[in-house]
């Protein structure tokens, strides 16, 4: 059997290793120049996701070829926070060191809140995160199950209110699911156990460095790779994708697997595009510099991160942002939240709003920039429709369930990836290629 995937980000990769192993013939098509999509990097810099977090994922695909990661290491401190008026926290996973530079009634939310969302993501884990698409059967037993304890009518905003300091900073991980976080449901502070409890972790050359050791391994398992070509419109028959028209010829499989987003699938496939509200995009700006700094993840809150998020609703380019900075030797990436695009108009140019954030940064944390390059949610926009990173907006409970793998009517095509099940961020796109991969392949075997 021969099978197409489209798009060599991380869930092209899976799905494409997880294809050849059970012995079919794969060929990726992928418009950019190389492997990675949002992860591919520019002159060694990060283009997108620098925190690697639940690295058992990847660890998993790789045991499937007999490889491993044994240059993974934790990071510690987890993140360095800093708030305008001076003060500080760098939580480690260590409990006794991160609660040491809280206020007693500080650590009393701190604890509650990390063992909330323990519970949450304990919770789901099987059900959203490492199991197929939730059947309404699925979502029952997981409601009957886990009961009040999924906070299934809470808001996010509601249940970290923690103080000046911490409210913020519990609040800021449902970004990592595209959310404004005063319109994420409660669920969402699962995200903080990801982090605070699981831990964060580092491999040579960052997120970048797993992107070219799941490319080297599915070059030498024999997948080949179409790049700098796109696929342009799909040949559907009864109930299946006959072919996919692409830039570089007509190619025709068994199956098919789209990584790309789920509305840029849509599109080639012909199909009326969802009208869900998107989530949040991202402005960043990358930075080569002059002298290596260590490895740190660094987030800079701003003064008001209330008024950030309602600048960013307003479809505006926040002027006083939280910042992160993440820094890896020569390597600086910045990155603030920004608004998707709207459906018409224009956008400011990113140059200034580049600058403005470099000025920012140097006041806060002086680097000595060689050389840098602005990503803004245009740009973006070529591996995510209209720039939402992570597809539709998870507000509200309904909301915050990703599409499943199937697309109706068409049997021989699975979509996987960060804009459907189950999510976006390096571990989920992992998962979703792989699972939706293995999915898809049950189906067209009767199952
Ligand atoms: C700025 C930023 C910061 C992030 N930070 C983190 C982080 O710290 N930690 C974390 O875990 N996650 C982070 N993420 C999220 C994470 O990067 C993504 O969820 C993940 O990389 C998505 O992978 P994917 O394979 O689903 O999608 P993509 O990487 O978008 O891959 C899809 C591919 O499909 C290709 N494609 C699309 N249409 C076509 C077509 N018609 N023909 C051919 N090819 C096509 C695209 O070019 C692209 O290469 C971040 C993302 C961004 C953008």
């Amino acid at each position: 059997m021969r099978a197409v995937v489209v798009g060599a980000g991380l869930a092209g990769l899976a799905a494409a290793l997880r294809l050849r192993k059970a012995g079919l013939e794969v060929v990726v098509v992928e418009q950019l120049e190389g492997p990675g999509g949002k992860a591919a990097g520019w002159e060694g810099v990060p283009t997108g996701p620098t925190v690697l977090t639940l690295p058992e994922v990847p660890q998993r695909i790789l045991a499937e070829f007999g490889q491993g990661l044994e240059d993974l290491r934790p990071v510690s401190p987890l993140t360095h926070y800093r708030w305008p008026d001076g003060r500080s926290f760098a939580p480690e996973l260590s409990l006794e060191p991160t609660l040491a530079q809280l206020s007693r009634e500080e650590a009393q939310s701190y604890r509650r809140l990390l063992a909330e969302a323990r519970t949450l993501f304990e919770g789901l884990r099987e059900t959203f995160i490492f199991g197929p698409p939730p059947s309404a059967a699925a979502l029952l037993r997981y409601g009957l199950r886990a009961g009040w304890r999924a906070r299934p009518l809470g808001s996010l905003r509601r249940l970290v209110e923690a103080g000046p300091y911490l409210t913020p900073f519990f609040l800021r991980f449902a970004t990592y699911m595209g959310a404004n976080p005063y319109r994420a449901p409660a669920v969402l502070h699962n995200i903080a156990w990801v982090e605070l409890g699981l831990g964060v972790y580092h491999l040579p050359g960052g997120v970048r460095g797993l992107v070219e050791r799941l490319y080297r391994l599915a070059l030498a398992q024999g997948v080949s790779f179409l790049f700098e070509q796109r696929v342009l419109r799909a040949r559907v028959g009864p109930g299946r994708v006959e072919l996919l028209e692409t830039t570089a010829g007509c190619l025709e499989a068994d199956l098919y697997i789209s990584a790309a987003d789920r509305h840029h699938t849509l599109s080639w496939l012909g199909r009326p595009l969802p009208r869900y509200a998107l989530g949040v995009s991202g402005f960043a700006v990358l930075m080569r510099l002059k002298e290596p700094e260590p490895l740190a993840h660094r987030v800079y809150f701003s003064s008001d991160y209330r008024a950030e998020w309602r600048e960013i609703e307003e479809g505006r380019w926040p002027q006083e942002p939280t910042l992160y900075l993440h820094t890896d030797g020569e390597a600086a990436f910045l990155l603030v939240n920004a608004p998707s695009l709207p459906e018409a108009g224009g956008v400011p140019e990113a140059r200034p709003y580049a600058q403005h954030l470099l000025q920012k940064l140097q006041a806060l944390h002086p680097l000595p920039v060689a050389e840098w390059r602005a990503l803004s949610p245009s740009d973006y926009s070529l591996t995510s429709y209209r720039g939402a990173l992570y597809g539709r907006a998870p507000h509200g409970l309904w909301a915050a369930l990703r599409p499943g793998w199937g697309v109706p009517g068409l049997r021989n095509l699975a979509q996987v990836g960060g804009t459907v099940h189950p999510g976006g961020g390096v571990p989920l796109a992992l998962l979703s290629g792989w699972n939706g991969a293995g999915w898809l392949l049950g189906r067209m075997h009767g199952g």
